[in-house]
């Protein structure tokens, strides 16, 4: 079997999906409508079994995890203390000449992707400018393909200021990038290089910044008093009702909030089919566990991340390093449990400075999609920074209280418990400084909260921290039905090839588990057997009965649909052949083998493979 190439296989994939009833575009009939779409017959399956999954294996798996269900639209304060009204932005920039918008931060993403772009890669490769060729280009096809990119709209001037750089006496070779961005500028000196629109390659204006959070108002009048955003996560219901959870859940810390359903961010510019969209699915889990120095007192010391103690289960010794990393482990080994391979994926672990300023740690677990190797899940320490905030913003206490604590803190020499509160002085100490605070404001401040923090510790008292993991359903389904998409190219007797898709889905997501089959329609007794056949695993798993046409066209139309199984009851199901009486065909999609089933063993051979 081969693997299409990785440009065309999106082109495939969005196919599929329309033909099969994956995936279809949102109000298509009345022309569709950006960042929104609908889930076929089959795409809600998939998605269905996706998310059974994630949800068994992160709740009911698990003593340690309950769920959640809220609401979609909540208290709009939620949103000011976890930092959305304030900061939920992405750079966005105007087209000055077609006006389309666009996201700044994804604008050199987007460039190569379009047709301008190429060719002009295509007629200087490597940054080799060829003057002429780029002159004659803007003169013909460019008009067309880039009409306001600088080098179309003024020629001589562009190319003159481009020739300028490159025939200086000390030029280094051009970027790729900075040609486009010479390409774009029409007077270097008086604006400095510009960034092309992806669209038209004309001039975008300065980013500025686009709040993320689609804005409504609750009740029959429109004002601020009542204004509501849809969530962009679904996280910060499991922060706001985390106490209550807590008491009814009969839970200790450490334990989780795990929460699925919609989200909805105003994307400037949504792509990518399903990847990113304006509405789409979140899983998430808010694993609250105790902070280090609580740890430190109850377990002795606090284990070292380096040590691999991650890989195997939980202890009472692990700090947030430990859990953090046991959480991305377990989220792989749940890739892997649905048919997605470890070398699929990359770790990427956010450098120092690119982290939150309340986060610790966060790593982006990448898939290599078909348009590259882009996030499908992130995973976060987050400290106690977002109970804290819902502490301070609702007045309601966050924090537990943990008798063990107490009692052990107790016991603690003081040496021991100078040394936590001068490590903690210096992280803090560290923290404010890169807030913007002058040394003795940030060793101050620093020493105030060490008073209360170790104060409440010695109580028993503290608020948990969190580690986060949250992922995507649709980006999980994209990547699915990327990894799971082959075609398989069969020649007949009569030497004709014809090449089909198959979607080799790992049977715990497939759509349909089993299709079945009577060989003839026209004979009663087939077509009866078949449906006691279906009627007999349906209350087990999806089945897909299917007398139409040639058996062939039958496999065939399943084995596009992902269904791992196929079952045919002919005549010796009937007892043609006495010795194979009840028995049927089962037919194995990936490696196309037939082995002969009796009928009453069939439920427990095929379970435990799609369960
Ligand atoms: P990105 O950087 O790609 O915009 P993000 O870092 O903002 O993503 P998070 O806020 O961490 O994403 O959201 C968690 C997960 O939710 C992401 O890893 C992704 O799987 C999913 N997600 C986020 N935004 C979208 C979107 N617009 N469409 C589909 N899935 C999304």
């Amino acid at each position: 079997m081969s693997e299409p190439k990785e440009n065309v296989l999106m082109e495939k994939i969005v196919s599929l999906c329309k033909r099969r009833g994956f995936v279809f575009q949102s109000s298509e009939i009345y022309g569709g409508i950006n960042g929104f779409w609908d889930y076929g017959q089959l795409g809600a399956e998939l998605k269905r079994n996706v998310k059974d999954a994630w949800w068994k294996t992160i709740v009911h798996h698990r003593d340690d995890v309950a769920g959640l269900e809220a609401t979609i639209i909540m208290h709009p304060k939620i949103w000011e203390a976890s930092g959305h009204v304030a900061t939920f932005a992405d750079p966005m920039s105007t087209c000055k000449h077609c006006k389309k918008l666009v996201r700044f931060d994804q604008v050199w993403e987007m460039i190569p992707e379009n047709a301008w772009a190429q060719a002009i890669a295509e007629i200087c490769p490597d940054g080799l400018v060829e003057s002429p060729a780029l002159l004659a280009w803007a003169k013909g096809k460019g008009k067309h393909l880039a009409p306001n990119l600088a080098l179309v709209r003024n020629p001589e001037v562009t190319l003159s200021f481009l020739a300028a750089r490159v025939d200086a006496p000390d030029a280094t070779r051009l970027t790729t990038k900075e040609l486009y961005q010479y390409l774009a500028t029409e007077q270097v000196g008086a604006t400095g290089l510009q960034t092309p629109c992806p669209h038209c390659g004309g001039e975008l204006t300065a980013p500025r910044p686009f709040n993320l959070m689609f804005k409504s108002h609750y009740g029959p009048v429109e004002s601020d008093d009542n204004v509501c955003y849809l969530r962009p996560e679904t996280a910060q219901a499991i922060f706001a009702q985390f106490k209550n959870v807590h008491e009814t859940a009969r839970q200790k810390v450490p334990f989780g909030i795990g929460q699925m359903g919609k989200a909805f961010r105003n994307e400037v510019t949504p792509r990518n089919f399903i990847f990113r969209s304006r509405e789409f699915e979140q899983m998430e889990l808010e694993f609250f566990i105790k902070p280090d120095e609580a740890v430190e007192a109850l377990a002795g010391s606090v284990a070292k991340a380096s040590d691999n103690a991650w890989q195997g289960e939980p202890q009472a010794d692990w700090g947030w390093e430990v859990w953090h990393k046991y959480w991305v482990e377990q989220r792989i080994r749940f890739y892997e449990g649905i048919g997605l391979t470890r070398d699929r994926f990359e770790e990427y672990w956010q450098k120092p400075e690119e982290l939150a300023h309340y986060a610790r740690a966060c790593v982006d677990i990448l898939y290599k999609f078909p348009f590259g190797t882009q996030e499908l899940e992130g995973i976060a320490a987050r400290g106690d920074f977002d109970l804290s905030q819902h502490e301070k913003h609702s007045g309601k206490p966050m924090g537990v209280f943990d008798e063990e604590l107490r009692a052990a803190w107790g016991k603690l020499d003081e040496a021991k418990k100078a040394s936590m509160r001068a490590k903690f002085v210096l992280g803090k100490t560290a923290a404010f400084l890169k807030k913007g605070a002058d040394e003795t404001e940030a060793a101050q401040q620093a020493e105030a909260e060490a008073t209360v923090y170790f104060d409440k510790l010695a109580k028993g008292q503290y608020i948990p921290h969190v580690i986060e993991p949250s992922a995507g359903v649709d980006r999980l389904i994209l990547a699915l039905l990327a990894d799971a998409y082959s075609e398989l190219t069969t020649t007949d007797e009569k030497g004709k090839t014809e090449t089909r898709v198959v979607m080799k889905f790992h049977p715990r997501i497939a759509p349909v588990k089993v299709g079945i089959f009577p060989l003839l329609k026209n004979k009663p007794e087939l077509v009866a057997k078949a449906k006691e056949v279906r009627d007999l695993l349906r209350p087990h798993m999806t089945v897909f009965y299917d007398d139409g046409g040639a058996i062939g066209r039958r496999y065939a139309r399943q084995d596009e649909a992902g269904t791992p199984f196929g079952l045919t009851i002919d005549f010796d199901t009937l007892g043609e052949k006495p010795e194979l009486l009840d028995t049927v065909t089962l037919r194995d999609r990936d490696t196309q083998q037939q082995t002969r089933v009796a009928i009453k063993d069939l439920a427990g051979l095929l379970l435990p493979k799609v369960r």
